[in-house]
Parts: C-alpha cells; sequence; structure tokens
C-alpha cells in the first residue's frame, strides 16, 4: 500500500503518520525529518538546506527528489514488506511526477492520497503551539495535545513554527502544492479528510480510507 498525505503545513499529517504507520504497518517518509536530518551536517548542502527551511522557502526538487530516490532504492530493494507512507512529499508537481516515474520503475503506484482539509486560521494558531520532543521525535501540541503528565521531556519549538514562517510557508502552500489536488484528482486517488475535527475523529476517518485498501 501506497499513501500520501497531503495538506497545508500544521494540517496534522505527521500527527496522523505516527498513528497510521503502525497500524497499517506503513513506513514512514518524512521529507521535513529527512531535511532536518541532513541539515546536521557541516557543509554546503546542509546550509543552504538551513538557510531556505528557516525562510520557509521550499527545497530545490532536485535535492528532495534525489533524497527520496536514494531511500526509494534502499527501500524497494530491502526484504521490508511495510508500504509506505509519504508525509510533506510531494510538495510541487515537478516532485509528483518525479516520484509517479519512481514507482513505475518498481511496478508500484499510489493507493491514495489523503487530503487534510482545515481552515487557514486554524493553522498559524496550531502551529504556534506545537512543540517537539527530542528524545522521541514525538509531535505534541500545548493546548490540544499535551505531553502525558509525569514523564521526563525536551520539548522545543521548530524555528519555521514562527507566525511569520507560517504565514510564508502557507502562501508557498498554495502557490506550489495546492496544483498536487488537481493532479490527484486526475488519477482518482484523493480522499477528503476533515482535519478541523477533533484528532480521534480524523484518525477514524483516515482509518475508514484506509481500511478499504
Ligand atoms: P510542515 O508540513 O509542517 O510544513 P515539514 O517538516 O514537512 O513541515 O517541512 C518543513 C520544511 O522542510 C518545509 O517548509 C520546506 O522548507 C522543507 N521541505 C520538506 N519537504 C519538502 C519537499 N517535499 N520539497 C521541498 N521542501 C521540503
Amino acid at each position: 500500500m501506497i499513501i500520501i498525505l497531503l495538506g497545508a503545513p500544521g494540517s496534522g499529517k505527521g500527527t496522523q503518520a505516527e498513528y497510521i504507520c503502525p497500524k497499517y504497518n506503513l513506513f514512514p517518509v518524512s521529507t521535513g525529518d529527512l531535511l532536518r536530518e541532513r541539515k546536521k551536517a557541516d557543509d554546503d548542502i546542509a546550509r543552504n538546506i538551513n538557510a531556505l527551511m528557516s525562510e520557509g522557502k521550499l527545497i530545490p526538487d532536485d535535492t528532495i527528489n534525489l533524497l527520496v530516490s536514494e531511500m526509494l532504492d534502499a527501500k524497494l530493494a530491502s526484504s521490508d514488506q511495510r508500504g509506505l507512507l509519504f508525509d510533506g512529499y510531494p510538495r510541487t508537481v515537478e516532485q509528483a511526477k518525479f516520484l509517479n516515474e519512481a514507482l513505475k520503475k518498481h511496478n508500484k503506484k499510489i493507493d491514495g492520497a489523503l487530503l487534510f482539509q482545515i481552515d487557514e486560521n486554524i493553522i498559524v494558531d496550531r502551529i504556534t503551539s506545537r512543540r517537539v520532543d527530542r528524545k522521541t521525535g514525538k509531535i505534541y501540541n500545548l493546548k490540544t495535545l499535551p505531553p502525558p503528565a509525569g514523564g521526563d521531556y525536551d520539548l522545543y519549538q521548530r524555528e519555521d513554527d514562527t507566525e511569520e514562517v507560517i504565514k510564508k510557508r502557507l502562501a508557498v502552500y498554495k502557490e506550489q502544492t495546492e496544483p498536487l489536488i488537481d493532479f490527484y484528482t486526475k488519477q482518482g486517488v484523493i480522499f477528503n479528510v476533515d482535519a478541523a475535527a477533533e484528532r480521534s475523529e480524523t484518525e477514524k476517518e483516515v482509518s475508514d480510507i484506509l481500511g478499504k485498501f
């Protein structure tokens, strides 16, 4: 099973990915996470990624596609039988075309692109209260999903989660990623999800869709 989570930053894709992957035996592919890992290095590529990410801009398609194809080749050549769940990729039509070709090479295709629908006002509020635990990588929200009491956490706020950068990221989403809705609608694989609902309700909608594959 190959699934894409499509939706604005802060629509809850990462949170749902954590829930779906173990349940449906899917391997998570988050380009945001791959990039955050890659930018820790001390080289020009890392510095370039860092500069673009902190401004809320997209990383060039060539860089991203290379990162993803290396990951895909390794993953699909291995004995790992899990399906794939893409979170944050593709983000441009160019990337979507590249992914289709890369999957075709491995005789695979996308089963579903889940579109997380949510109002922009809710997003800004959500993202500014988002925190990530350094120890586990888990995503929390100070208002809606606080870490359970009694645990030992090392929470931090991503540097691109400020109001100013979020507005930029939303504009980039509209311009570069929204055209993918049309792209995948034409392929007949779009499924709508109410991402503004309570987390458990969104989980249920997602489960209902994935249960059909
Ligand atoms: P969110 O979905 O909350 O925006 P991500 O962790 O997916 O967060 O992405 C954070 C940043 O990483 C993006 O703003 C962008 O700079 C970069 N990025 C992630 N995925 C891609 C991609 N597929 N193409 C280009 N840039 C990307």
